[in-house]
């Protein structure tokens, strides 16, 4: 889950990194309120930051500085509303302005590659890092961390230096750098960026933007994260989905998949989108990844969720049995079905199923017999996503 820059920063400050004081505001009068309070409180700028989760909203036009009350409540009034790389700002930080003397880049990520966790300063920061990382790799420094060993003062000046950050903002850095190694260990994030880190006129280091990334399969042990997921733009059926640990992720289709296993699901949603370019450009409407056990409760679930998305005109289930051979998938079919009529709400659009790998045979055999309505049987993936694709044109 990625957090928003106001939501990151809130993080920051209770580990007691610093970060410019700031307050959310969803509409141009509470940003003119937040204006005023900084203004009282001293502040000679104050900076409108739209809330969206994704990058590059200063060259967007969604980061603007302001004078007076005035000015920012004008400035949010802009601001808020404004499509950003397809995301709607629904809300603005408003901040004290910072006097900023210097722009750096700061960073810890897992290195999946590597099987390690990696830092990344650079003295050239606020703008793309990639771009620098391209164009000056030099000034990029990527440092390995241990975890075991972590982050201590001496690796914090270690990272400041081989980043090649001013001697005046080393050991500012440094402090910043080891209570961001504590947000990211002891909230689970898999990235903490911080992008520009600033050293002010007056010689302060600071958090002046922030980006965290929590590692979904850690929240059971971060109970607190489940306050930060944004649910106003949650889709709702994936919000479903999810309370029923499916693993569910809606597309813009009309042929709903369900599949067993992540790679599986994956090409089955190339292979539909390919096969239905015949049939006026049939997409896959979802993503869904009903795991190794594909019990009947299960299944029913994954059919239940898929079948509310009223662009679903055709189900293509693709099921290659490993460990649960396809009888006890087939079988899973069948009660999914029963169950799905109890709850009354029985299946209405047609299922092309194609099951292969362990037991297919037997599988097969028990749809077949069961002669479910609307229940087709394919042979291969490929004919399956076709006549899926060919169904959903039909009903669409
Ligand atoms: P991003 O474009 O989404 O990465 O948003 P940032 O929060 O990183 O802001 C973009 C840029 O706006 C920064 O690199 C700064 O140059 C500038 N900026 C942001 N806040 C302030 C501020 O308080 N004072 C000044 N002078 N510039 C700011
Ligand atoms: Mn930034």
């Amino acid at each position: 889950m990625d957090l928003f820059e106001h939501q990151a920063k809130e993080l920051f400050a209770e580990y007691g990194v610093p970060v410019p004081t700031g307050k959310v505001a969803h509409t141009p009068q509470e940003a003119r309120a937040a204006a005023e309070e900084l203004f009282a409180a001293g502040a000679s700028k104050v900076v409108v930051k739209a809330q969206v989760k994704t990058g590059g909203r200063g060259k967007a036009g969604g980061v603007k500085l302001a004078d007076t009350a005035d000015e920012a409540e004008a400035l949010a009034d802009q601001i808020l509303g404004m499509d950003i790389k397809g995301h709607m700002v629904h809300k603005v930080l408003v901040e004290e302005g910072s006097a900023i003397a210097q722009e750096y880049y700061f960073s810890f990520l897992l290195d999946r590659a590597n099987r390690t966790f990696l830092s990344i300063c650079s003295a050239e920061g606020g703008m793309e890092i990639e771009e620098v990382a391209a164009t000056k790799p030099e000034a990029v420094a990527k440092v390995p961390v241990s975890a075991l060993e972590g982050v201590d003062r001496a690796k914090a000046l270690e990272i400041a230096r081989a980043g090649k950050l001013p001697p005046e903002a080393q050991e500012g850095a440094a402090t910043l750098i080891e209570r961001l190694w504590a947000v990211f260990v002891d909230e689970d994030a898999t990235l903490v960026e911080v992008n520009p880190m600033i050293l002010t006129t007056d010689g302060q280091v600071k958090a002046l933007d922030g980006k965290v990334t929590l590692d979904d399969n850690a929240a059971f042990r971060q109970p607190e994260h489940e306050a930060l997921e944004d649910k106003a733009t949650t889709d709702p059926l994936e919000a479903r989905a999810k309370a029923k640990d499916l693993n569910y992720v809606k597309l813009d289709g009309t042929v709903g998949v369900i599949g067993n296993g992540a790679g599986l699901v994956m090409s089955t949603l190339d292979v539909v989108a390919y096969a239905g370019e015949q049939f006026g450009g049939q997409k896959p409407a979802n993503f869904l990844d009903i795991g190794g056990g594909a019990s009947a409760d299960v299944m029913a679930n994954g059919l239940e969720i898929v079948l509310s998305d009223p662009d679903v005109k055709a189900v293509f289930v693709n099921v290659f049995g490993g460990i649960t051979a396809c009888d006890a998938v087939a079988n899973g079919i069948v009660s999914a079905y029963k169950l799905l009529a109890e709850r009354g709400e029985s299946v209405d659009r047609p299922l092309v199923v194609r099951l292969d790998g362990n037991n297919a045979e037997l599988g097969r055999k028990i749809l077949s017999d069961a002669a479910l309505p609307g229940v087709e049987q394919v042979e291969t993936m490929d004919d399956a996503a076709r006549r899926a694709a060919e169904l959903a044109a039909a009903g669409a």
